[in-house]
């Protein structure tokens, strides 16, 4: 497909969707230095050719004409606000801030957030400006809004943090249990994976508080009521104990603290968990029923059970009954979190979150700092200690301890819970650079902006929700004055005369030597090179030497890693899992008679998360225009509320008033809005800033709201289409 069908491209590259932690495989076509088209890519072996509404329409974005072409400064009397300025003269001004607010108030005093949708060398180059060149411990990322409960609870359980298993591991599972994702929306490709189950024969269980498309082609739905996923598995757990569908041999060989969580689901009977959860006692049965006795089986989740005050805790509970029915680490059985972002695996192991170094290394550990010290040619004490997760650095930039900030590729003023606080704290800092292709949301706080590079302008490798290491191809050069950002962050870094370890000629050496930096750690990318990864059509880590093909599935028994040396085949001294005691807590904010309904947020399949992009590519917005409220007609019927009506949603944070879609396919008590829009149509000035004590993720999924009926905004738009 072309933008014009009569035109020749000059050139056809393989690369890569720039959305979605899936990484479909594409052919981008060229002409002239642009993108022009694409062609499906069969050989590549994750998606075969297929492409979801956003990887078709993705080749669109670069020829927008708000693609950043030059450095901007903020101009009160510009239009729009800002007026274009030299590159090299935007560089300085950021430098001689960064300096003027480090000397006057202390390293610290300036921070970074950075994103999950860079490459894996900017990822590190990031987490290593901050640390070595800002002497900063505040950097965390976008990735603290997406996968963060997941990869904490990865690493109590298990001791890594990586999906157990590929994808075609779903293929020969007889039963998919699928928690808290909408993945026929958010990741479409997946949703081939388990029909091609379902084909095989394999039973699909869905739990959601609506019924998204993947759940009405699943063979049991179960419509939990938000925030309750903990109590769901406690149930179900209780079950497999009574009826004994347990694998005992694998408990007591490969795990510990078995009997412990055992005692703690002795009181989640049947009826309790059907009345904390709402969903049906007999439906609960015959899930644990198929789930205990499955042969073969595969768990994944995503955000709907991630993003909550208890995000960790859910996450343990679905590992618990992983763990019990000893269905891990061989053929067909498998456990998943299904990454949001890009690089959403690879972007959350080599440094940029708050405690962390490269390799998935540990910030505050003694011998790790020494490892990344002695690989950056400074000693272990140059490098601060842990920072602060992303919601908390706007909680220092209110308390004055923050005064400056440097974002790149993040855009918190419409992905941050409570985001009428992000505005402000971004308005109060005393400077503020962000570097992005397009002038994002946030970006219109900043002083400065500086023009990066799209996806295809750059090269470097992403790491897949599968953990298969792909490679992105540079496809184009950068338009105008417009740089690739490694490059961008360089130049910052000799601007300021602190060019020690900033002097990276090309992505490639900066993977260089970030396989030095991760060797030994069990993220280990040691034996990754472009080559490599591309004659593989990807690479599996760990790969940890030049002769390691890589390691599709983990948990495999008798396979060596760093940590178990031999023990077993989990990353703990001894080699075994751990379960984990998980206690049900109720959300944060729970319904009362002023806020009586459950609002819950996420995605629909056309737009991409702050929709920086997707609200800029025209077939994309035409399939989706706006935000809507997701509304039950029972609830519809007691608002006095028709499908196309206008309604303003409240919860004691904010309001909105949006156009009512009636649907069948959501709980009566639960109302859903998508939040990819920006101002007085976010979702995310209504959503709480309740964060996992452990992760840190924010409670996106529930917190408590009121509609009523409002008069239209706008000219009435034909109800969406369903
Ligand atoms: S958005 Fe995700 S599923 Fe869709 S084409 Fe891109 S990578 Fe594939």
């Amino acid at each position: 497909m072309q933008l014009d069908p009569g035109v020749v491209p000059d050139r056809m590259v393989e690369t890569h969707c720039c959305f979605c932690g899936q990484q479909c495989g594409i052919k981008l076509l060229v002409k002239e230095n642009q993108v022009i088209g694409f062609e499906p890519w069969m050989d590549f072996p994750f998606n075969q050719g297929k492409l979801c509404p956003k990887g078709v329409k993705r080749y669109l974005q670069g020829a927008h004409p708000d693609r950043l072409l030059h450095a901007y400064e903020r101009h009160a009397s510009a239009p729009g606000g800002f007026q274009p300025m030299a590159y090299d003269a935007a560089i300085a001004r950021v430098a001689a801030e960064i300096e003027r607010i480090q000397t006057q108030y202390g390293r610290q005093a300036f921070a970074c957030l950075s994103g999950a949708s860079l490459t894996i060398e900017k990822a590190y180059l990031m987490g290593k400006f901050a640390r070595l060149c800002l002497k900063t411990p505040y950097i965390d990322y976008n990735g603290r809004l997406c996968m963060v409960s997941a990869g904490a609870a990865n690493k109590k359980a298990f001791g890594i943090d990586r999906a157990a298993n590929p994808w075609s591991d779903i293929l020969k599972a007889e039963v998919v249990w699928i928690s808290g994702a909408n993945v026929a929306e958010c990741a479409p490709i997946t949703t081939d994976y388990v029909w091609q189950a379902r084909e095989h024969g394999a039973k699909i269980i869905v739990v959601d508080p609506r019924l998204t498309p993947i759940a009405r082609t699943c063979d049991l739905f179960l419509p939990i009521k938000p925030g309750r996923d903990v109590a769901l598995f406690n149930g179900i757990l209780h079950l497999m104990i009574e009826n004994d569908w347990l694998d005992h041999a694998f408990i007591q060989d490969y795990t510990h603290g078995f009997d412990e969580v055992a005692a703690s689901v002795q009181a989640w009977t049947p009826r309790r968990t059907a009345e904390v959860t709402g969903i049906a006692e007999r439906a609960i049965r015959q899930a644990a029923a198929w789930w205990g006795q499955a042969p073969t089986s595969f768990l994944m989740h995503a955000r709907g059970i991630e993003h909550h005050s208890h995000g960790v805790q859910n996450c343990l509970g679905a590992i618990n009954i992983v763990l019990a029915s000893g269905r891990l680490g061989r053929e067909g059985c498998g456990y998943a979190t299904i990454t949001g972002q890009a690089n959403g695996q690879g972007g959350r192991e080599h440094g940029q979150k708050c405690d962390q170094l490269p390799g998935l290394r540990d910030i505050a550990n003694p011998e790790h700092r020494a490892h990344v010290a002695q690989v950056w040619g400074v000693p272990p004490e140059d490098l601060p200690g842990p920072g602060v997760d992303a919601y908390e650095i706007f909680r220092k930039i209110d308390q004055g301890e923050i005064k400056g900030l440097l974002s790149i590729c993040i855009n918190p003023v419409v992905s941050l819970p409570d985001n009428h606080f992000v505005s402000r704290m971004l308005d109060k800092l005393e400077f503020y650079v962000a570097i992005d292709f397009f002038l994002n949301d946030s970006a219109r706080h900043a002083d400065i902006v500086l023009p990066g590079s799209l996806q295809e302008e750059d090269e470097g490798i992403v790491t897949t929700a599968e953990g298969r290491i792909i490679k992105i191809n540079q496809v184009v050069e950068c338009p105008g004055e417009a740089r690739q950002d490694w490059r961008i962050i360089q130049d910052i870094a000799q601007a300021l005369q602190r060019p020690h370890g900033f002097t990276f000629a090309s992505p490639g050496a900066i993977l260089d030597e970030l396989r030095h930096a991760s060797q030994g750690g069990v993220a280990d990318y040691y034996g990754v090179t472009y080559e490599k990864v591309e004659r593989q059509h990807g690479v599996f880590w760990p790969c940890p030497s030049a002769d390691h093909l890589g390691t599709p599935r983990l948990f495999e028994k008798d396979v060596w890693n760093p940590v178990a040396q031999g023990q077993g085949p989990f990353y703990f001294p001894d080699g075994k899992a751990h379960f984990n005691v998980v206690e049900y807590t109720p959300p944060v904010e729970e319904t009362d008679a002023a806020y009586p309904l459950m609002l819950t947020t996420g995605r629909v399949v056309s737009h991409f998360l702050s929709g920086t992009q997707t609200r800029r590519i025209g077939p994309l917005v035409d399939h989706c225009p706006s935000p809507f409220v997701e509304v039950h007609p029972q609830l519809a019927a007691r608002l006095g509320l028709i499908d196309g009506d206008w309604a303003r949603v409240e919860t004691r944070r904010g309001a909105c008033t949006l156009q009512v879609h009636v649907v069948k396919t959501i709980r009566p008590d639960t109302i859903f809005i998508p939040y990819h829009w920006a101002g007085e149509q976010s979702a995310n000035q209504l959503t709480i800033a309740a964060q996992d004590p452990v992760s840190k993720i924010p409670a996106y999924k529930v917190c408590a709201a009121r509609v009523q009926k409002a008069v239209p905004q706008v000219a009435a738009q034909a109800p969406h289409g369903r």
